[in-house]
């Protein structure tokens, strides 16, 4: 009889980490090895950490390959119905380590690297996020991939591939300032060019009409080239495939019989065409009418449609006669996140109508059962509104066939609704009051066979409000699909100490099927396990802390509360309300140094787009804020304000396992979903938040009592609207409140520049669409139940708590 397991060997039996065979860690030895030497030209003396990672990186990419390659034959064989994500944004984040886990094989390349004298995680932190995103609709793109290879889905994302990524934030003197991510310079081993795939865009030019219907002629070519990354499922051979787009000047660019004589120009003028994938717009839920943004939407949509197209066509080959596109719809379906990809839906009728000569009726009853829209936001600033004189001149065709889209659309309305010149004016495609504009919601709604929201509530807001009209005309379009992230990245990776111990607990199904978690209602009770639970959220803190101070140079107490609010700065999204508190907490500390005060880390991160300025202000008041009450030694280390540079993937995966507060505090009916909360609340921190976007969900979920809720309503804010909201009754009602504005108003936290933050208060007062007084004081409240819980916590489970912390 073999000896019995040790702890450590039976941790690995149940480990959701992969097997450790020796044959195993031996080949990939071998690999590494081979690629330093092969691949990477260099010998053990020489190498760089870099050249490590990228050993490592080709070694585990080996494993994709015949998965990828077996996958994609298979659906050629078997020719299942397709789902393809449209997405001017993908925000993958890192890919080595998800990579491992998904192929079961992070333990055996932990032993690999360990034997060679390396340091995984060393290796690790040289690979770049792709930040191919903003913020959370981006990374719901990258997250469907990984869920939908993980249900063996037959599902491409496609994309552009940006040759500039969101931009690096650094913080200098409290100031947001912006650095290129230039995310390619050293390579990138997850991508594969595609260069016998490059399909033409059009562009410009002009239509002419003849007998044989519409032509667009005299247009100019831009090349896109697709570069292939494998999205593999989690532990079942599915390898899936996101196409990025890469724009390419084709040879001739430039070069016409006018332009002999200017050879050198005409090259250097390639730069024009291939600018169009050259950088993310850093806009987060903004509209911003730029031409060459519009080009971006539009080359992602026709690179893409040609080649959907040349798949399904290649499906029916062997079929005599004519491709009929009849069963396009069984075959292909087309979502858009949001209304980016739009154009698709004039440009699938331009291939139909134009191309392949379907007459329009046809077209459009094929179109519209192939498109499915996500809407993702009601703010009006944030819908797309394109103007028709840029569509005139960059997509003429597209115009017309907008227009005659629009035309049948409110030919129905007006036989359902006769007379009725309001209605038609507000559901027209073509907008009139102010310079005519295509409303591009709309343009999707029509050409959808299925709207859908991302939580309840703004499923619900949508049907009422913004696309009341379209609703009542056909509410069977209408649907929810609430947000969710793949527990692959935000458990598995991030918080392996946790991952492990559900594992132990309930075994390793949940990680495909979370709602498996309700086991875990069996061990409330279980002391060992809430022991075991609260030791690796204090482990996580420990190790994040050490990361701030290594990276950052600043010290935080590991034993006080980590209060956490990260995500792009908006100022629907209330970080001067989560400011308000900070100064508040301040300014009782001082009034009462001796009181007993619950110590926290108040940590907020995000990034602010660049032309966005109260955003920028914000970034600066809590900076400003966080200087003064770090120095200040009555309050030592019971408050901190740290603000957290550059937050992006690879830096959510490191703070939210280390969370003890999430703070969701957007006025109600602002937050279509989130997606942070949900990280936050899987990886065990508690959440302070308002009834908004996905939050309700989780407090049905979790139930009211664990989840910290305050706030109006969305039907208190509707309230508030009608009678209208007047900050100042608020400021002048609430000592508290009275006393932090004041002091933000005449320059406490900015002595040398007193008036710095006047444009903040002078918002705050008079121009608050998002009425941070009104949530105030309910909000302070609900802070105080979190220090009493966090009290009884922390002595439930004696973790020791330092008020004045030393390291
Ligand atoms: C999840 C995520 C977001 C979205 O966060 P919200 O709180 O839902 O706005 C933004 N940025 C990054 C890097 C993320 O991982």
């Amino acid at each position: 009889m073999a000896a019995p397991l040790t702890d450590q060997e039976k941790r690995k039996q149940i480990s959701i980490r992969g097997i450790v065979g020796v044959e195993n860690v031996a080949e990939l030895k071998k690999g590494f090895n081979r690629h330093l030497h092969f691949t990477l030209v260099k010998d053990r003396n020489v190498a760089t950490p870099r050249d490590y990672y990228f050993a490592l990186a080709h070694t585990v990419r080996d494993h994709l390959v015949g998965r990828w390659i077996r996958t994609q034959q298979f659906y050629y064989e078997t020719d299942p119905k397709r789902v393809y994500y449209l997405s001017l944004e993908f925000y993958m984040g890192r890919t080595l380590q998800n990579t491992m886990i998904n192929l079961g094989l992070q333990n055996a390349c932990d032993e690999a690297i360990y034997q060679l004298g390396l340091d995984m995680e060393d290796l690790e932190e040289m690979e770049e996020d792709a930040g191919l995103g903003n913020g959370g609709l981006g990374r719901l793109a990258a997250c469907f991939l990984d869920s939908m290879a993980t249900l063996g889905l037959a599902a491409y994302g496609y994309g552009i591939r940006y040759e500039y990524g969101i931009f690096n934030q650094k913080i200098k003197n409290g100031w947001q300032v912006e650095e290129a991510d230039d995310w390619l310079r050293h390579g990138n081993p997850w991508e594969k060019a595609r260069p016998e795939y490059m399909l033409p865009v059009h562009f410009y030019g002009r239509v002419e009409e003849s007998k044989e219907g519409a032509k667009w002629v005299d247009t100019q070519v831009v090349l896109a080239m697709p570069y292939d990354t494998p999205i593999p499922g989690y532990m079942n051979n599915t390898v899936n495939t996101m196409r990025l787009w890469s724009a390419r000047a084709p040879n001739d660019f430039n070069l016409m019989d006018f332009n002999v004589g200017d050879y050198i120009q005409a090259v250097l003028d390639r730069n024009l065409a291939e600018n169009i994938s050259r950088v993310l717009y850093p806009n987060d839920n903004f509209f911003e009418g730029k031409e060459l943004r519009l080009k971006q939407e539009y080359f992602v949509v026709a690179a893409t449609l040609q080649d959907i197209i040349r798949r399904f066509k290649n499906s029916k080959k062997g079929f005599s006669g004519p491709v009929s596109f009849d069963s396009f719809p069984e075959k292909v379906a087309i979502q858009l996140n949001d209304t980016h990809p739009a154009m698709a839906i004039p440009e699938l009728m331009r291939v139909f109508v134009d191309i392949e000569k379907l007459d329009w009726d046809t077209a459009w009853a094929i179109t519209k059962r192939t498109f499915a829209y996500t809407n993702h936001t009601v703010l009006p600033e944030a819908l797309e509104r394109w103007p028709i004189g840029l569509l005139e001149t960059l997509l003429p065709r597209h115009l017309q066939i907008i227009y005659r889209i629009n035309q049948g659309h409110l030919d129905e309305i007006s036989a359902l609704f006769p007379e009725d010149m309001d209605r038609m004016r507000r559901m027209s495609l073509i907008e009139e009051d102010g310079g005519k504009r295509v409303n591009m919601a709309h343009l999707c709604i029509v050409g959808s066979h299925a709207v859908n929201g991302v939580a309840e509530i703004h499923s619900n807001i949508i049907k009422t409000d913004v696309f009341r009209d379209f609703s009542e005309l056909e509410p069977e379009k209408f649907q929810n699909k609430t947000n969710g992230i793949t527990p692959r990245r935000w458990l598995l990776l991030c918080n392996p100490g946790l991952a492990e111990l559900i594992a132990e607990a309930i075994g390793e199904e949940y990680v495909k099927d979370l709602s498996q978690l309700q086991k875990l209602n069996e061990l409330v009770d279980d002391d060992t396990f809430i022991r075991d639970v609260s030791k690796v959220k204090q482990d996580n803190k420990e190790k994040f802390s050490q990361y701030l101070e290594k990276e950052y140079m600043v010290e935080i107490n590991p034993s006080s509360m980590f209060d956490v609010h990260v995500k792009r700065i908006h100022e629907y999204k209330r970080q001067l309300l989560n400011c308000l508190h900070i100064v508040t907490m301040y300014n009782r500390i001082r009034k009462n140094p001796k009181a007993h005060f619950v110590p926290r880390t108040v940590i907020i991160g995000g990034k602010a787009a660049p032309g966005y300025h109260m955003a920028k202000m914000i970034i600066k008041l809590i900076t400003a804020v966080g200087e003064v009450v770090n120095k200040d030694p009555v309050v030592g280390s019971k408050l901190k304000v740290i603000y957290l540079e550059n937050y992006r993937v690879s830096l959510a995966e490191k703070v939210i396992p280390a969370t003890d507060l999430s703070e969701q505090i957007s006025t109600a009916g602002t937050e279509a979903s989130g997606t942070g909360n949900m990280k936050f609340m899987l990886n065990g921190a508690l959440t302070i938040g308002t009834m908004d976007g996905a939050n309700v969900e989780m407090a049905e979920e979790a139930g009211e009592e664990n989840m910290f809720i305050f706030g109006m309503r969305v039907e208190d804010v509707a309230e508030m609207d009608a009678q209208g909201y007047d900050a100042m009754t608020y400021y002048q009602k609430i000592p508290e409140l009275k006393q932090a504005i004041d002091q933000i108003n005449s320059g406490f936290f900015c002595p040398k520049q007193p008036e710095l933050f006047k444009d903040v208060t002078n918002m705050l007062f008079n121009h608050d669409r998002f009425k941070v007084f009104a949530d105030y004081e309910d909000y302070i409240k609900c802070q105080e139940k979190v220090n009493e819980l966090y009290q009884v916590i922390i002595i439930i489970l004696h973790v020791p708590l330092v008020n004045d912390y030393i390291r």
